[in-house]
C-alpha cells in the first residue's frame, strides 16, 4: 500500500512527505510532538520482552516533528516540467486547451536566446503546436498572449505539485493554508482524494 504522510515542523509548517516506513522510524524514535488527521495506517512492530504485548504504531495523516528546521523559506523549489504542468493544470497557457502531459512543452516566455532564464517567473506550460508557433519571439512580436503570469511556487505549493498520487483532503488543507494568494492550485480539486 503507498501512503504519504505529511511531516510538518511544530508549528505546522508543510515540511516534506513521508513514506510509512520513515513516520515509523520517527515514532521509534520517539520524535514525533503530535499527530493530525485521519488514521492512514496501523503498522504491527515485535512483541515486548517485558509485556508480551505487540507494539502498535498507528500512522496519521500529518506528523509534526520536535526539532527545527532550518532554511525551509530559501529553499527553492527545483523546476521540473512535471510540476511546472500541474502548477498550470496541463493547461497550454496560449489556446487554454487542456493536453496529456506527453502532448506539453516548456515554454520560455522570454525565450532563452534573448537572455531569458530557466526559472519558474519564466516559464508556462504550452502546447507543442503553440510553442513552435511562438517560436524563439518574444511576447509582444508573436502577437500571442499569455493567460496566465507565471510564478514561482513557495514550499508548501511544491509539496501539492510534486505529490505522486492524489492528496488527502486533511492533508491538502493543511497545505493551504500555507499557499499564497495567487496560487492556482487553490481551487484544484484533481489533486484531492475522493
Ligand atoms: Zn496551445
Amino acid at each position: 500500500m503507498s501512503v504519504s504522510i505529511l511531516r510538518v515542523n511544530s508549528a505546522g509548517m508543510p515540511v516534506e512527505w513521508l513514506n510509512w516506513q520513515e513516520a515509523v522510524c520517527l515514532h521509534a524514535r520517539d520524535l514525533v510532538s503530535w499527530t493530525y488527521g485521519e488514521e492512514v495506517m496501523e503498522v504491527h512492530g515485535g512483541y515486548s520482552r517485558f509485556t508480551g504485548e505487540q507494539t502498535v504504531v498507528k500512522l496519521s495523516s500529518i506528523m509534526a516533528c520536535k526539532g527545527k528546521v532550518v532554511g525551509l523559506e530559501r529553499k527553492r523549489p527545483p523546476l521540473t516540467n512535471r510540476a511546472l504542468f500541474r502548477r498550470d493544470h496541463n493547461v497550454c497557457m496560449y489556446c487554454g486547451e487542456t493536453f496529456r502531459e506527453c502532448d506539453l512543452s516548456r515554454d520560455h516566455v522570454i525565450p532563452i536566446s534573448r537572455g531569458g532564464r530557466d526559472i519558474w517567473t519564466n516559464v508556462v506550460t504550452a502546447c507543442k503546436r503553440c510553442n513552435a508557433r511562438k517560436g524563439d519571439l518574444p511576447l509582444d512580436r508573436c502577437g500571442m498572449e499569455l493567460l496566465a503570469l507565471p510564478y514561482k511556487p513557495n514550499h508548501a505549493e511544491y509539496l501539492a505539485l510534486t505529490h505522486s498520487g492524489r492528496i488527502l483532503g486533511d492533508q491538502m488543507a493543511f497545505l493551504k493554508r500555507q499557499f499564497s494568494s495567487h496560487s492556482r492550485l487553490l481551487e484544484d480539486a484533481t489533486l484531492v482524494a475522493s
